[in-house]
């Protein structure tokens, strides 16, 4: 079975699919993956309904949209004394201070940090938003069932947890009860993953969701406009694309993150293999 098969076999969408750019009435320009004639058509003729993220287990939609920017408080200034001292770690050091970290109040309520896992020399780099419950129990990223989608989808990448792929969160402690992060736990917290990021080197990093996208590009622009372009964080390029929990309830947007993940394929095979 090709990867495509799978992937779509592991998102549930039993359709028959063609380039786009061949879909009757359809600007060539448009074409940036292959999608279901039948979905496009329903994109289409319906309106599309307004982006919007949840961490999982899922919050009020009304709430997730009116929560601040968490990248608002993000400072742009000198790094400070802590911040320069973990832009300066190694692995060892790093996951030390992460373990050990009071910097913001989640510490107070977590059960595990939840550090990151994978390829210390992967070529991808998969950055979601905070731990959930399951997570912090495990002290693992992507646990459960958003966890089983997102190794499938890598598996029709061809990749693997801990082959060449390295999954960390923006937050390494869970906020009580899955709320959404402030923007002082992002400014603590950014300073590991960027880290994180400088000592791996990814020739890709795919941010899922809109809580991470917004994080890591210091900007407030929906999800849905973030998709589709090729971004850069760090001098790394970086794809957005929807959250695996997200993912699992909603058939439409699966469609389009099959077309990020295209996207991100094609900009690693452009940065060409790790020498
Ligand atoms: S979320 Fe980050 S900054 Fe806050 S205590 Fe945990 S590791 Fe430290």
């Amino acid at each position: 079975m090709s990867r495509r098969a799978q992937f779509l076999e592991v998102l549930g969408i039993p359709t028959e699919w063609v380039p786009r750019r061949t879909a009757p009435g359809l600007p060539a320009a448009e074409a940036v993956a292959e999608v279901a004639v039948t979905q496009v058509l329903a994109e289409e003729l319906a309106p599309i309904p307004a982006v919007t993220e949840f961490a999982e287990p899922p919050v009020a939609v009304a709430e997730t949209a009116a929560r601040p920017v968490p990248v608002a408080l993000v400072p742009e200034s000198a790094p400070s004394d802590r911040e320069a001292a973990i832009a300066a770690m190694s692995w060892a050091e790093l996951e030390a201070a992460v373990s050990g970290c009071t910097a913001c109040g989640l510490c107070e309520t977590r059960t595990n940090t939840v550090f990151g896992v994978g390829d210390r020399e992967a070529d991808w780099m998969l950055v979601g938003e905070a731990p959930g419950e399951n997570e912090d129990k495990q002290g693992e990223p992507f646990v459960g069932q958003a966890g089983k989608l997102l190794d499938n989808m890598l598996a029709s990448l061809g990749l693997a947890r801990g082959r060449n792929v390295f999954i960390a969160n923006v937050l390494k402690c869970r906020p009580p009860g899955n709320r959404n992060p402030e923007p002082q736990e992002v400014a603590e917290c950014e300073p590991h993953l960027r880290r994180q990021i400088a000592l791996i080197r990814p020739k890709v990093i795919v941010v899922l969701g809109r809580f991470a996208a917004q994080s890591l590009l210091r900007t407030t622009t929906p999800i849905g406009k973030l998709r589709g372009t090729v971004h850069t964080y760090e001098g790394i390029p970086v794809v957005v694309t929807y959250h695996p929990a997200y993912l699992l309830r909603t058939l439409t947007d699966k469609v389009r993150a099959w077309e990020d993940l295209c996207l991100a394929r094609e900009v690693y095979d452009r940065a060409g293999a790790r020498t």
